[in-house]
């Protein structure tokens, strides 16, 4: 496979540069890119600085709007409801999450539907914030862009790939982080595998004829080509939390299901989210958490190992492995650095301005 090692500083810095050149106040443009290059070095290369030429194309076709800010549309104290206003993800949805932070400080709990977001990334960013700020925080996400999962039975695509997220910090340990789409395999691997012209893992993806496949290129045919399908993960189970995430996440909060009538960006993928986010400590047994789960964790870990496997891991835990074994420098693929150079070039001819390209980061 074919990649380039970009330091991690260097890479940061220019994504800043480039954000900073479209527009983004600094704020923004620092949001951001701690948020990409933070989900390419928490291993999540998919929802990394991969992103950044769609975000580009978005931009430029008027989508994705720039320096908007999380307005509260609806709001009863513990309850509230955000709209994004197109902004981008990073930006409004670490404010709504500020406010829900504070508002489950407050009243112990909150539930806090944030509506029209661009693109908001690693769901994962979003429970980190919650668990630094001592909360545990459940999250039911709907993406709206062209539709890529089939439903359970199904064999065509009705779905997008939403994810189920939960941060539960435990006091002197490291948080439990589950971060997962609902889709055998999320998208942006897809894009990956795609990119790096690897095969999919067995049972991730249909063609256009409703066949089992392992071909990436299903899901990006070319032009006049009809696209497969991913699968949803764990059959029924999978699909099932999916239809939850577009329910809550979206119909609930007032934002966008996937349906063709809500499918009129051309690069643009809009996020919808309900989180759930609380106080732990105002169940009154902090005492006793972290011991129950060090017990109950030393148990788990106790199980004979299946064959082929070296270790349990906790969730959150490959996160944490990766953050240490990427602090220096992060290995992207050689077309997702093309990508990125070509999304460089454009900024340029559009902005006058621009970072050089990533490929000479390396
Ligand atoms: P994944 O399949 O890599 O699963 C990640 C989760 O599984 C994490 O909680 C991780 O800690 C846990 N995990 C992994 N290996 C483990 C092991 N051996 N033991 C215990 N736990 C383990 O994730 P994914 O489905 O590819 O999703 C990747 C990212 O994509 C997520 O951060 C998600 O939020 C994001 N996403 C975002 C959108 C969006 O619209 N914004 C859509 C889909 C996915």
């Amino acid at each position: 496979m074919d990649y380039l090692n970009l330091p991690t500083a260097a890479l940061h810095q220019w994504a800043i540069d480039l954000f900073l050149a479209m527009g983004s106040s600094q704020r923004e443009a620092m949001l951001t890119a701690d948020h990409l290059v933070g989900a390419n070095l928490a291993g999540h290369d998919s929802h990394g600085i991969g992103m950044v030429p769609r975000y580009v194309l978005s931009w430029q076709v008027g989508e994705l709007q720039l320096n908007q800010h999380a307005t509260i549309v609806q709001d009863s104290g513990s309850m509230l409801t955000v709209d994004g206003g197109r902004g981008m993800g990073q930006a409004v949805t670490q404010e709504a999450m500020a406010l829900a932070i504070e508002r489950a400080a407050a009243h112990g709990v909150c539930v806090m539907g944030l509506r029209h977001a661009h693109h908001l990334g690693r769901v994962g960013h979003w429970a980190e914030q919650a668990v630094a700020a001592g909360m545990v925080s459940v999250h039911f996400v709907n993406a709206v862009s062209f539709p890529v999962v089939a439903p359970h039975g199904g064999s065509e695509a009705r779905i997008v790939t939403n994810p189920f997220t939960v941060g539960i910090p435990v006091p002197g340990q490291a948080p439990i982080l589950l971060d997962f789409a609902t889709s055998a395999i999320a998208m942006g691997k897809v894009r990956v595998a795609h990119n790096k012209k690897l095969p999919l893992p067995p049972n991730s993806v249909l063609d256009n004829q409703g066949r089992p496949s392992q071909d990436p290129g299903v899901i990006f045919p070319a032009p006049g080509t009809a696209r497969g399908a991913l699968l949803p993960f764990a059959g029924h189970k999978g699909y099932a939390l999916a239809m939850v995430c577009e329910l809550l996440g979206a119909a609930l909060t007032g934002g966008e299901t996937t349906r063709p009538a809500n499918l009129k960006m051309q690069h643009g993928i809009w996020n919808n989210m309900l989180a759930i986010v609380f106080d732990p400590a105002r169940l009154g047994t902090a005492d006793l958490f972290s011991a129950e789960v060090q017990e109950y964790v030393d148990w788990v870990r106790s199980a004979r190992l299946a064959e082929g496997s070296e270790e349990i891991l906790l969730p959150g835990e490959p996160e944490q492995r990766s953050r240490q074994a990427r602090r220096e420098s992060i290995p992207v693929d050689s077309e997702t650095v093309a990508q990125l150079d070509e999304a460089a070039l454009r900024v340029r001819q559009a902005q006058g301005t621009a970072p050089g390209p990533a490929s000479a980061l390396a």
